[in-house]
């Protein structure tokens, strides 16, 4: 047993000293070693002990007995407190207070609240009162202990003690407890002690040791509670140990008009510029600022007020900032002009903010440019930067629902329920907010137009969410709290009714769709954000590509750091007036001869988008998807148009009418679509492969280097794929053999069919290169429509059967296990085989930082998330 006796349970600080530190998370809580790491470097902590991680486990394991040792270590722990502080617990002239914490290695909702003023009773609080000459502040002081020890270790609901008080103020006839007097302060201890004894059936324990003892087995007990154990299941965290709990002495801010309490960064958290910015309160308590029932003051006011205070907060401010080497969020207290530091934390931050901070801490000499690539800026914080915010400090927030966010930033406009609409209106420079159940290629140009898009139905890869995303528009997908009536051009949400010409905001970032027009705040890129990406290239060994399928999203997705394209949709390409017809007359062509007339009208088009694209991305590679969504997509829905589309297309209606009947699938997803339109009309392949190769010979002729890969998608089996290089080639041949010439091109193919993953290697036997649509690889792995799962994802998140969207992030144990084994088959066949991934997920930091630990070539996402898909692939570098 002698080790029991040996092991340390408990572990001090205070005085400049500190038995941990901050390394120590996984033993003494993410509080408990900041706590000592504070105390080490000098800072004026209040003395305390941490009762080790170790013991909860212990607690834990034995039915809720304490380790051998462990009483007696906080008990001389609890001395070495009242010598620092000059103070003892239970004393009856100069009582020690306490406070009691919880603190796991990682922040953790679910866990005990704090437990304040710890050792007072009806003898303590004499002394209290006398010893601070203040007999209204002691009282004060216990009554909100009692209230807290009952509700936050005996589980006392607040609410019993809330109508305690209540009915105390109404009896006195006053509105704010700061209007009871000390007498009333102590009539409501009474009561107060009254309700405990009702609720627990015992008396409230006078001893200190004894609350103490009971506050640190209400710590230990919370981190087997419900809301706990639930928090880590639902968020995977496993291997901790439990909570330690910090036990600290007491500061007041609220000792009269030489005390105060506030809260401060060391920088600016809005615009990240270098100056002590925060708020603070004379004669008050922590709570009374978070509470808002007294207006803190500004900062700066303190050193008119308290000159020597604020002197010492600055130094010790920047000191903490230094240590860390990170903006720190600071809560400090002065009591009786004694300045105290309770808590330090990496502060949030704004991302221009963020950007600005981790510049102009590397120029300052405070971290290195590898520490500021790694830990000061988020990849999210780099969308605030790329795209308009809702500016949250404005008034109003009458919210209309809560979509997905399906593309971030802000927008305002005025409401349209159809593409004509918005564009006609936009056409008059007026904004509009498009409003659709869900899109369709056919309102690309209603999208175009709009500020924003909102749809009612639709996932994180619906046609609204890539759309817009590749746009880098605001929008807002699948908001099923509104009903949209497109016949009364109006949608509703209960008893709130937008019709069309009503101003709305959307909030692509968050999902949240509100009334009326809210402020925006304009994104800002400057120097320091290119000094800032130019860091983050020099330690990032993944490359970003980018999925773009026009030359202008090119050019932008290029000018944002993008290394080539990784997914240009070449049904992307198909819609505009004249090109709309030409697939159209391809699709209802009867014969082979027709389709391909019907296609050589297609193919000057065609060609000039992939010259223009790549010229664009001169000198980098540009994967080319051969046509992939199913037919039926590019003809109309309505009845109405279908006559006006066989007129155009002069038709008979009835024939058009049996032609569009005919290619509706109960499927569509699972349909004629992918390779299987090119193996059943191989003429489309071949269009298609010379309209890419023409354009880059003709770029050839021009003196501009070209990287063409051709993509064959949708494949499940090695015979697919085969067939369709074999079209590819003997394309490029007769080209080739034409011009007497030859231009280097590639032929791959995506990995999106589960059983295209498994038998990976089959296929790398023939393609050169590989691409992960995980888009369509979550839809087949998980079987959830990537257009439906909307209606159950949002519950499965709430009730924590998913922890992620998975065609936000990717499912790394599933569609991730797919995807590491179809990487690990293919370059087994092919050592040299390029592997990427095209799907949304190329954008999202978790899903890049997972590709980047399987050894992927690349990530591909849509332009205005390469800066984002940058940092997370160097962060990824950084912390592997
Ligand atoms: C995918 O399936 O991930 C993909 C990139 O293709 P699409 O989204 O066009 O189906
Ligand atoms: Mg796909």
């Amino acid at each position: 047993m002698i080790t029991d006796v040996l092991q340390k349970h408990v572990y001090v600080f205070g005085a400049g000293e500190a038995e941990g530190n901050r390394k120590m998370k996984k033993l003494l809580g993410g509080k408990g070693a900041n706590l000592a790491e504070m105390s080490a470097i000098g800072l004026p902590v209040p003395a305390g002990i941490t009762i080790s991680t170790e013991s909860c486990r212990y607690y834990e394991e034995n039915e809720g007995k304490w380790p051998e040792g462990l009483r007696e270590q906080i008990r001389s722990g609890v001395k070495h407190i009242e010598l620092i502080m000059g103070m003892k617990l239970g004393d009856l002239h100069h009582p020690l207070l306490l406070s009691v914490r919880s603190g796991a290695a990682l922040s953790m909702p679910g866990m005990m609240d704090t437990v304040l003023n710890l050792g007072l009773n009806d003898d303590t609080v004499a002394g209290l009162a006398s010893h601070t000459a203040n007999e209204r502040f002691a009282f004060d002081s216990y009554r909100r202990f009692i209230d807290m020890f009952g509700n936050v270790v005996m589980g006392i609901p607040h609410d019993k003690f809330e109508v305690a008080i209540e009915n105390l103020k109404k009896s006195r006839g006053v509105e704010d407890d700061t209007e009871l007097t000390t007498e009333d302060l102590k009539e409501l201890v009474d009561r107060y002690k009254a309700v405990y004894r009702n609720e627990t059936g015992y008396m409230f324990p006078a001893d200190p040791y004894e609350q103490l003892d009971l506050s640190i087995n209400a710590v230990f007990n919370s981190w087997m509670g419900d809301r706990a154990r639930k928090y880590r299941q639902i968020n995977h965290i496993t291997g901790l140990l439990g909570t330690a709990v910090n036990v600290q002495a007491m500061v007041f801010g609220n000792m009269g008009d030489d005390s105060a309490t506030g809260v401060c960064f060391t920088r600016n958290p809005s615009n990240g510029e270098n100056k002590l910015y925060g708020e603070f309160l004379i004669n008050a308590q922590g709570e009374d600022v978070v509470a808002g029932i007294r207006t803190p003051k500004d900062i700066d006011l303190l050193e008119k007020e308290m000159p020597e205070d604020f002197k010492l907060l600055n130094e010790l401010t920047q000191k903490l900032e230094k240590h860390y080497g990170n903006m720190q969020d600071i809560e400090f207290t002065i009591q009786k002009g004694k300045l105290w530091i309770l808590q330090t934390r990496n502060g949030k931050r704004t991302g221009q903010a963020a950007v600005k901070i981790a510049v102009d801490m590397v120029n300052e000499g405070l971290i290195t440019e590898k520490e500021a690539v790694k830990n000061l800026v988020e990849p999210n914080h780099l969308d605030q930067l790329l795209h308009p915010q809702i500016d949250k400090s404005a008034d109003g927030d009458s919210t209309l629902g809560k979509g997905l966010p399906a593309s971030p930033g802000a927008a305002v406009g005025t409401v349209v329920f159809s593409s004509e609409k918005a564009e006609e209106i936009a056409e008059k420079g007026e904004p509009v907010i498009l409003v659709r159940i869900e899109t369709s290629p056919e309102d690309v140009g209603g999208m175009s137009a709009a500020e924003g898009i909102l749809t009612s139905r639709g996932g994180m890869t619906s046609h609204a969410a890539v759309v817009a995303r590749g746009w880098g528009k605001p929008c807002v997908a699948g908001c099923g709290d509104i009903i949209i009536n497109y016949e009364n051009l109006s949608f509703t949400n209960g008893d709130t009714t937008i019709r069309e010409g009503d101003w709305i905001s959307i909030d692509g970032t968050t999902g949240n769709v509100f009334a009326g027009q809210k402020e925006v705040i304009k994104p800002e890129m400057d120097e320091d954000f290119d000094t800032f990406m130019g860091w983050v290239d020099s330690y990032r060994d993944m490359m970003v590509r980018t999925n773009a399928d026009s030359p202008e999203d090119a050019q932008k997705a290029r000018d944002f750091g993008a290394e080539g394209i990784g997914l240009c949709r070449t049904e992307h390409m198909f819609f505009g007036e004249e090109r709309i017809k030409a697939i159209r007359k391809m699709i209802i062509s009867e014969s082979e001869i027709e389709r391909r007339e019907a296609l050589s009208k297609l193919l000057p088009y065609q060609r000039k988008d992939f010259y223009e694209i790549f010229k664009a991305m001169e000198g980098l590679p540009v994967t080319v998807r051969l046509l992939d969504p199913p037919l039926h997509e590019f003809l109309p829905d309505s009845k109405e148009e279908i006559y006006k589309v066989a007129d155009d297309l002069n038709v008979r209606p009835q024939h058009f009418i049996e032609i569009v009947r005919l290619l509706k699938e109960f499927n569509p997803m699972l349909g004629h679509r992918g390779c299987r339109l090119g193996i059943t009309y191989p003429e489309i392949t071949e269009m298609q492969t010379t309209a890419i190769l023409e354009a880059a010979y003709e770029l050839k002729k021009e003196g501009i280097a070209t990287i063409p890969e051709i993509m064959v998608p949708l494949v499940g089996t090695s015979q697919e794929f085969k067939s369709q290089k074999w079209v590819i080639d003997e394309t490029a041949e007769r080209l080739f053999k034409k011009w007497n010439d030859r231009v280097d091109y590639k032929v791959g193919t995506m990995i999106e069919i589960p059983r295209a993953a498994l038998i990976a290697d089959q296929i790398a036997k023939e393609a050169e290169f590989f691409s992960f649509g995980t888009n369509d690889l979550t839809q087949m792995t998980f079987g959830y429509s990537r257009d439906d799962a909307g209606k159950f994802l949002g519950e499965y998140l709430k009730q924590g059967i998913l922890q992620d969207d998975p065609f936000q992030v990717i499912d790394f144990e599933g569609v991730g296990q797919l995807i590491e084994m179809a990487t690990d088959r293919g370059r087994a066949m092919k050592s040299d085989l390029k592997v990427g991934i095209c799907g949304e997920h190329g954008g999202e930091p978790n899903s890049v930082a997972f590709c980047y630990q399987i050894g992927l070539n690349y990530v591909s996402c849509s332009p205005y998330r390469v800066p984002v898909a940058r940092l997370a692939a160097a962060q990824a570098t950084l912390k592997s």
